[in-house]
């Protein structure tokens, strides 16, 4: 396989709304979250594709579950990288923020983000630009979905907010790989949030229309998650104003008291 072939993320549904990426080159292929280990095997070998590497980002069994029955089909020996923090059953690489995952086939260099919140140790995978990626990617796991994020099973608003903060400094075409379909009632409750907000409404007739065709609303982008997402946008008037009103609290000095608001007003939504 040319070096220079162009990596393709394709989806691989599973469960309900579980989507377990898939990264390829025509022939290598990594794969990100694995819950399920059946839909993936099917999806490899129906694309003659080798698996040559499982890519983690929280210790949560719809992300975890599929791991060791996978290595076990192939009979292979792969590197499995996962949060340092979490215990991971088969990892071999444990990962934390600022390591470089290199991975030679397919080619791809990916930066590690710790981002707490969803869970402690809960990790996100960045490829800038290079020779076969276009466009950035980033690999949230749970931690951002299209219009919504993660609930805090285990960390704070103020945790969540800061980890949302490292994803709005990435490139604004950067393609965001969410492992759950959750846009439609995200937007929903997105609305709720910010009923005047013009591009969600139109991100909202849009996301139906994928739904209603049977597609995914993924990857979004960073981008357009600073438009229409209320956790990546505590610091707007009127977000902050909304917040304000539904929580009778007169000063939400930072974005981190915005997020706790809304990501409660979420939970009971
Ligand atoms: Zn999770
Ligand atoms: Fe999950």
């Amino acid at each position: 396989m040319d070096k220079n072939t162009l990596l393709q993320v394709w989806p691989i549904p599973a469960f309900d709304d579980n989507y377990i990426w898939c990264i390829h080159d025509g022939s290598s292929a990594l794969v990100v979250d694995p819950g399920d280990a059946v839909p993936t095997l099917a999806y490899l070998r129906a694309n003659n594709l080798t698996l040559k590497g499982i890519l983690i980002t929280h210790h949560h069994a719809d992300h975890t579950g599929g791991i060791l029955q996978i290595l076990q089909n192939l009979g292979i020996d792969i590197p499995v990288y996962g949060p340092v923090g979490d215990d991971i059953p088969g990892r071999t690489v444990a990962v934390m923020q600022d390591d470089k995952v290199e991975i030679p086939s397919p080619r791809m260099s990916l930066k590690v983000f710790e981002v707490p919140g969803h869970t402690l140790s809960h990790i996100a995978y960045f490829a800038n630009m290079q020779a076969n990626v276009v466009e950035p990617m980033l690999f949230c796991g749970d931690t951002l979905f299209a219009s919504g994020c993660g609930r805090l099973f285990e960390g704070t608003p103020t945790q969540m907010s800061e980890s949302l903060g490292k994803f709005a400094a990435l490139p604004k075409n950067t393609l965001v790989y969410c492992t759950h379909e959750y846009t439609l009632s995200n937007i929903r409750f997105a609305l709720a949030v910010e009923p005047n907000n013009l591009n969600l409404l139109s991100w909202a007739d849009q996301a139906k229309s994928l739904r209603e065709q049977g597609l995914p609303t993924l990857p979004t982008t960073i981008g357009q998650e600073l438009q229409v997402n209320p956790f990546m946008r505590c610091d707007q008037a009127e977000v902050i104003a909304m917040a304000k009103e539904i929580s009778g609290q007169a000063e939400l000095p930072t974005p981190a008291h915005v997020l706790a608001v809304i990501r409660a007003w979420k939970d009971r939504f």
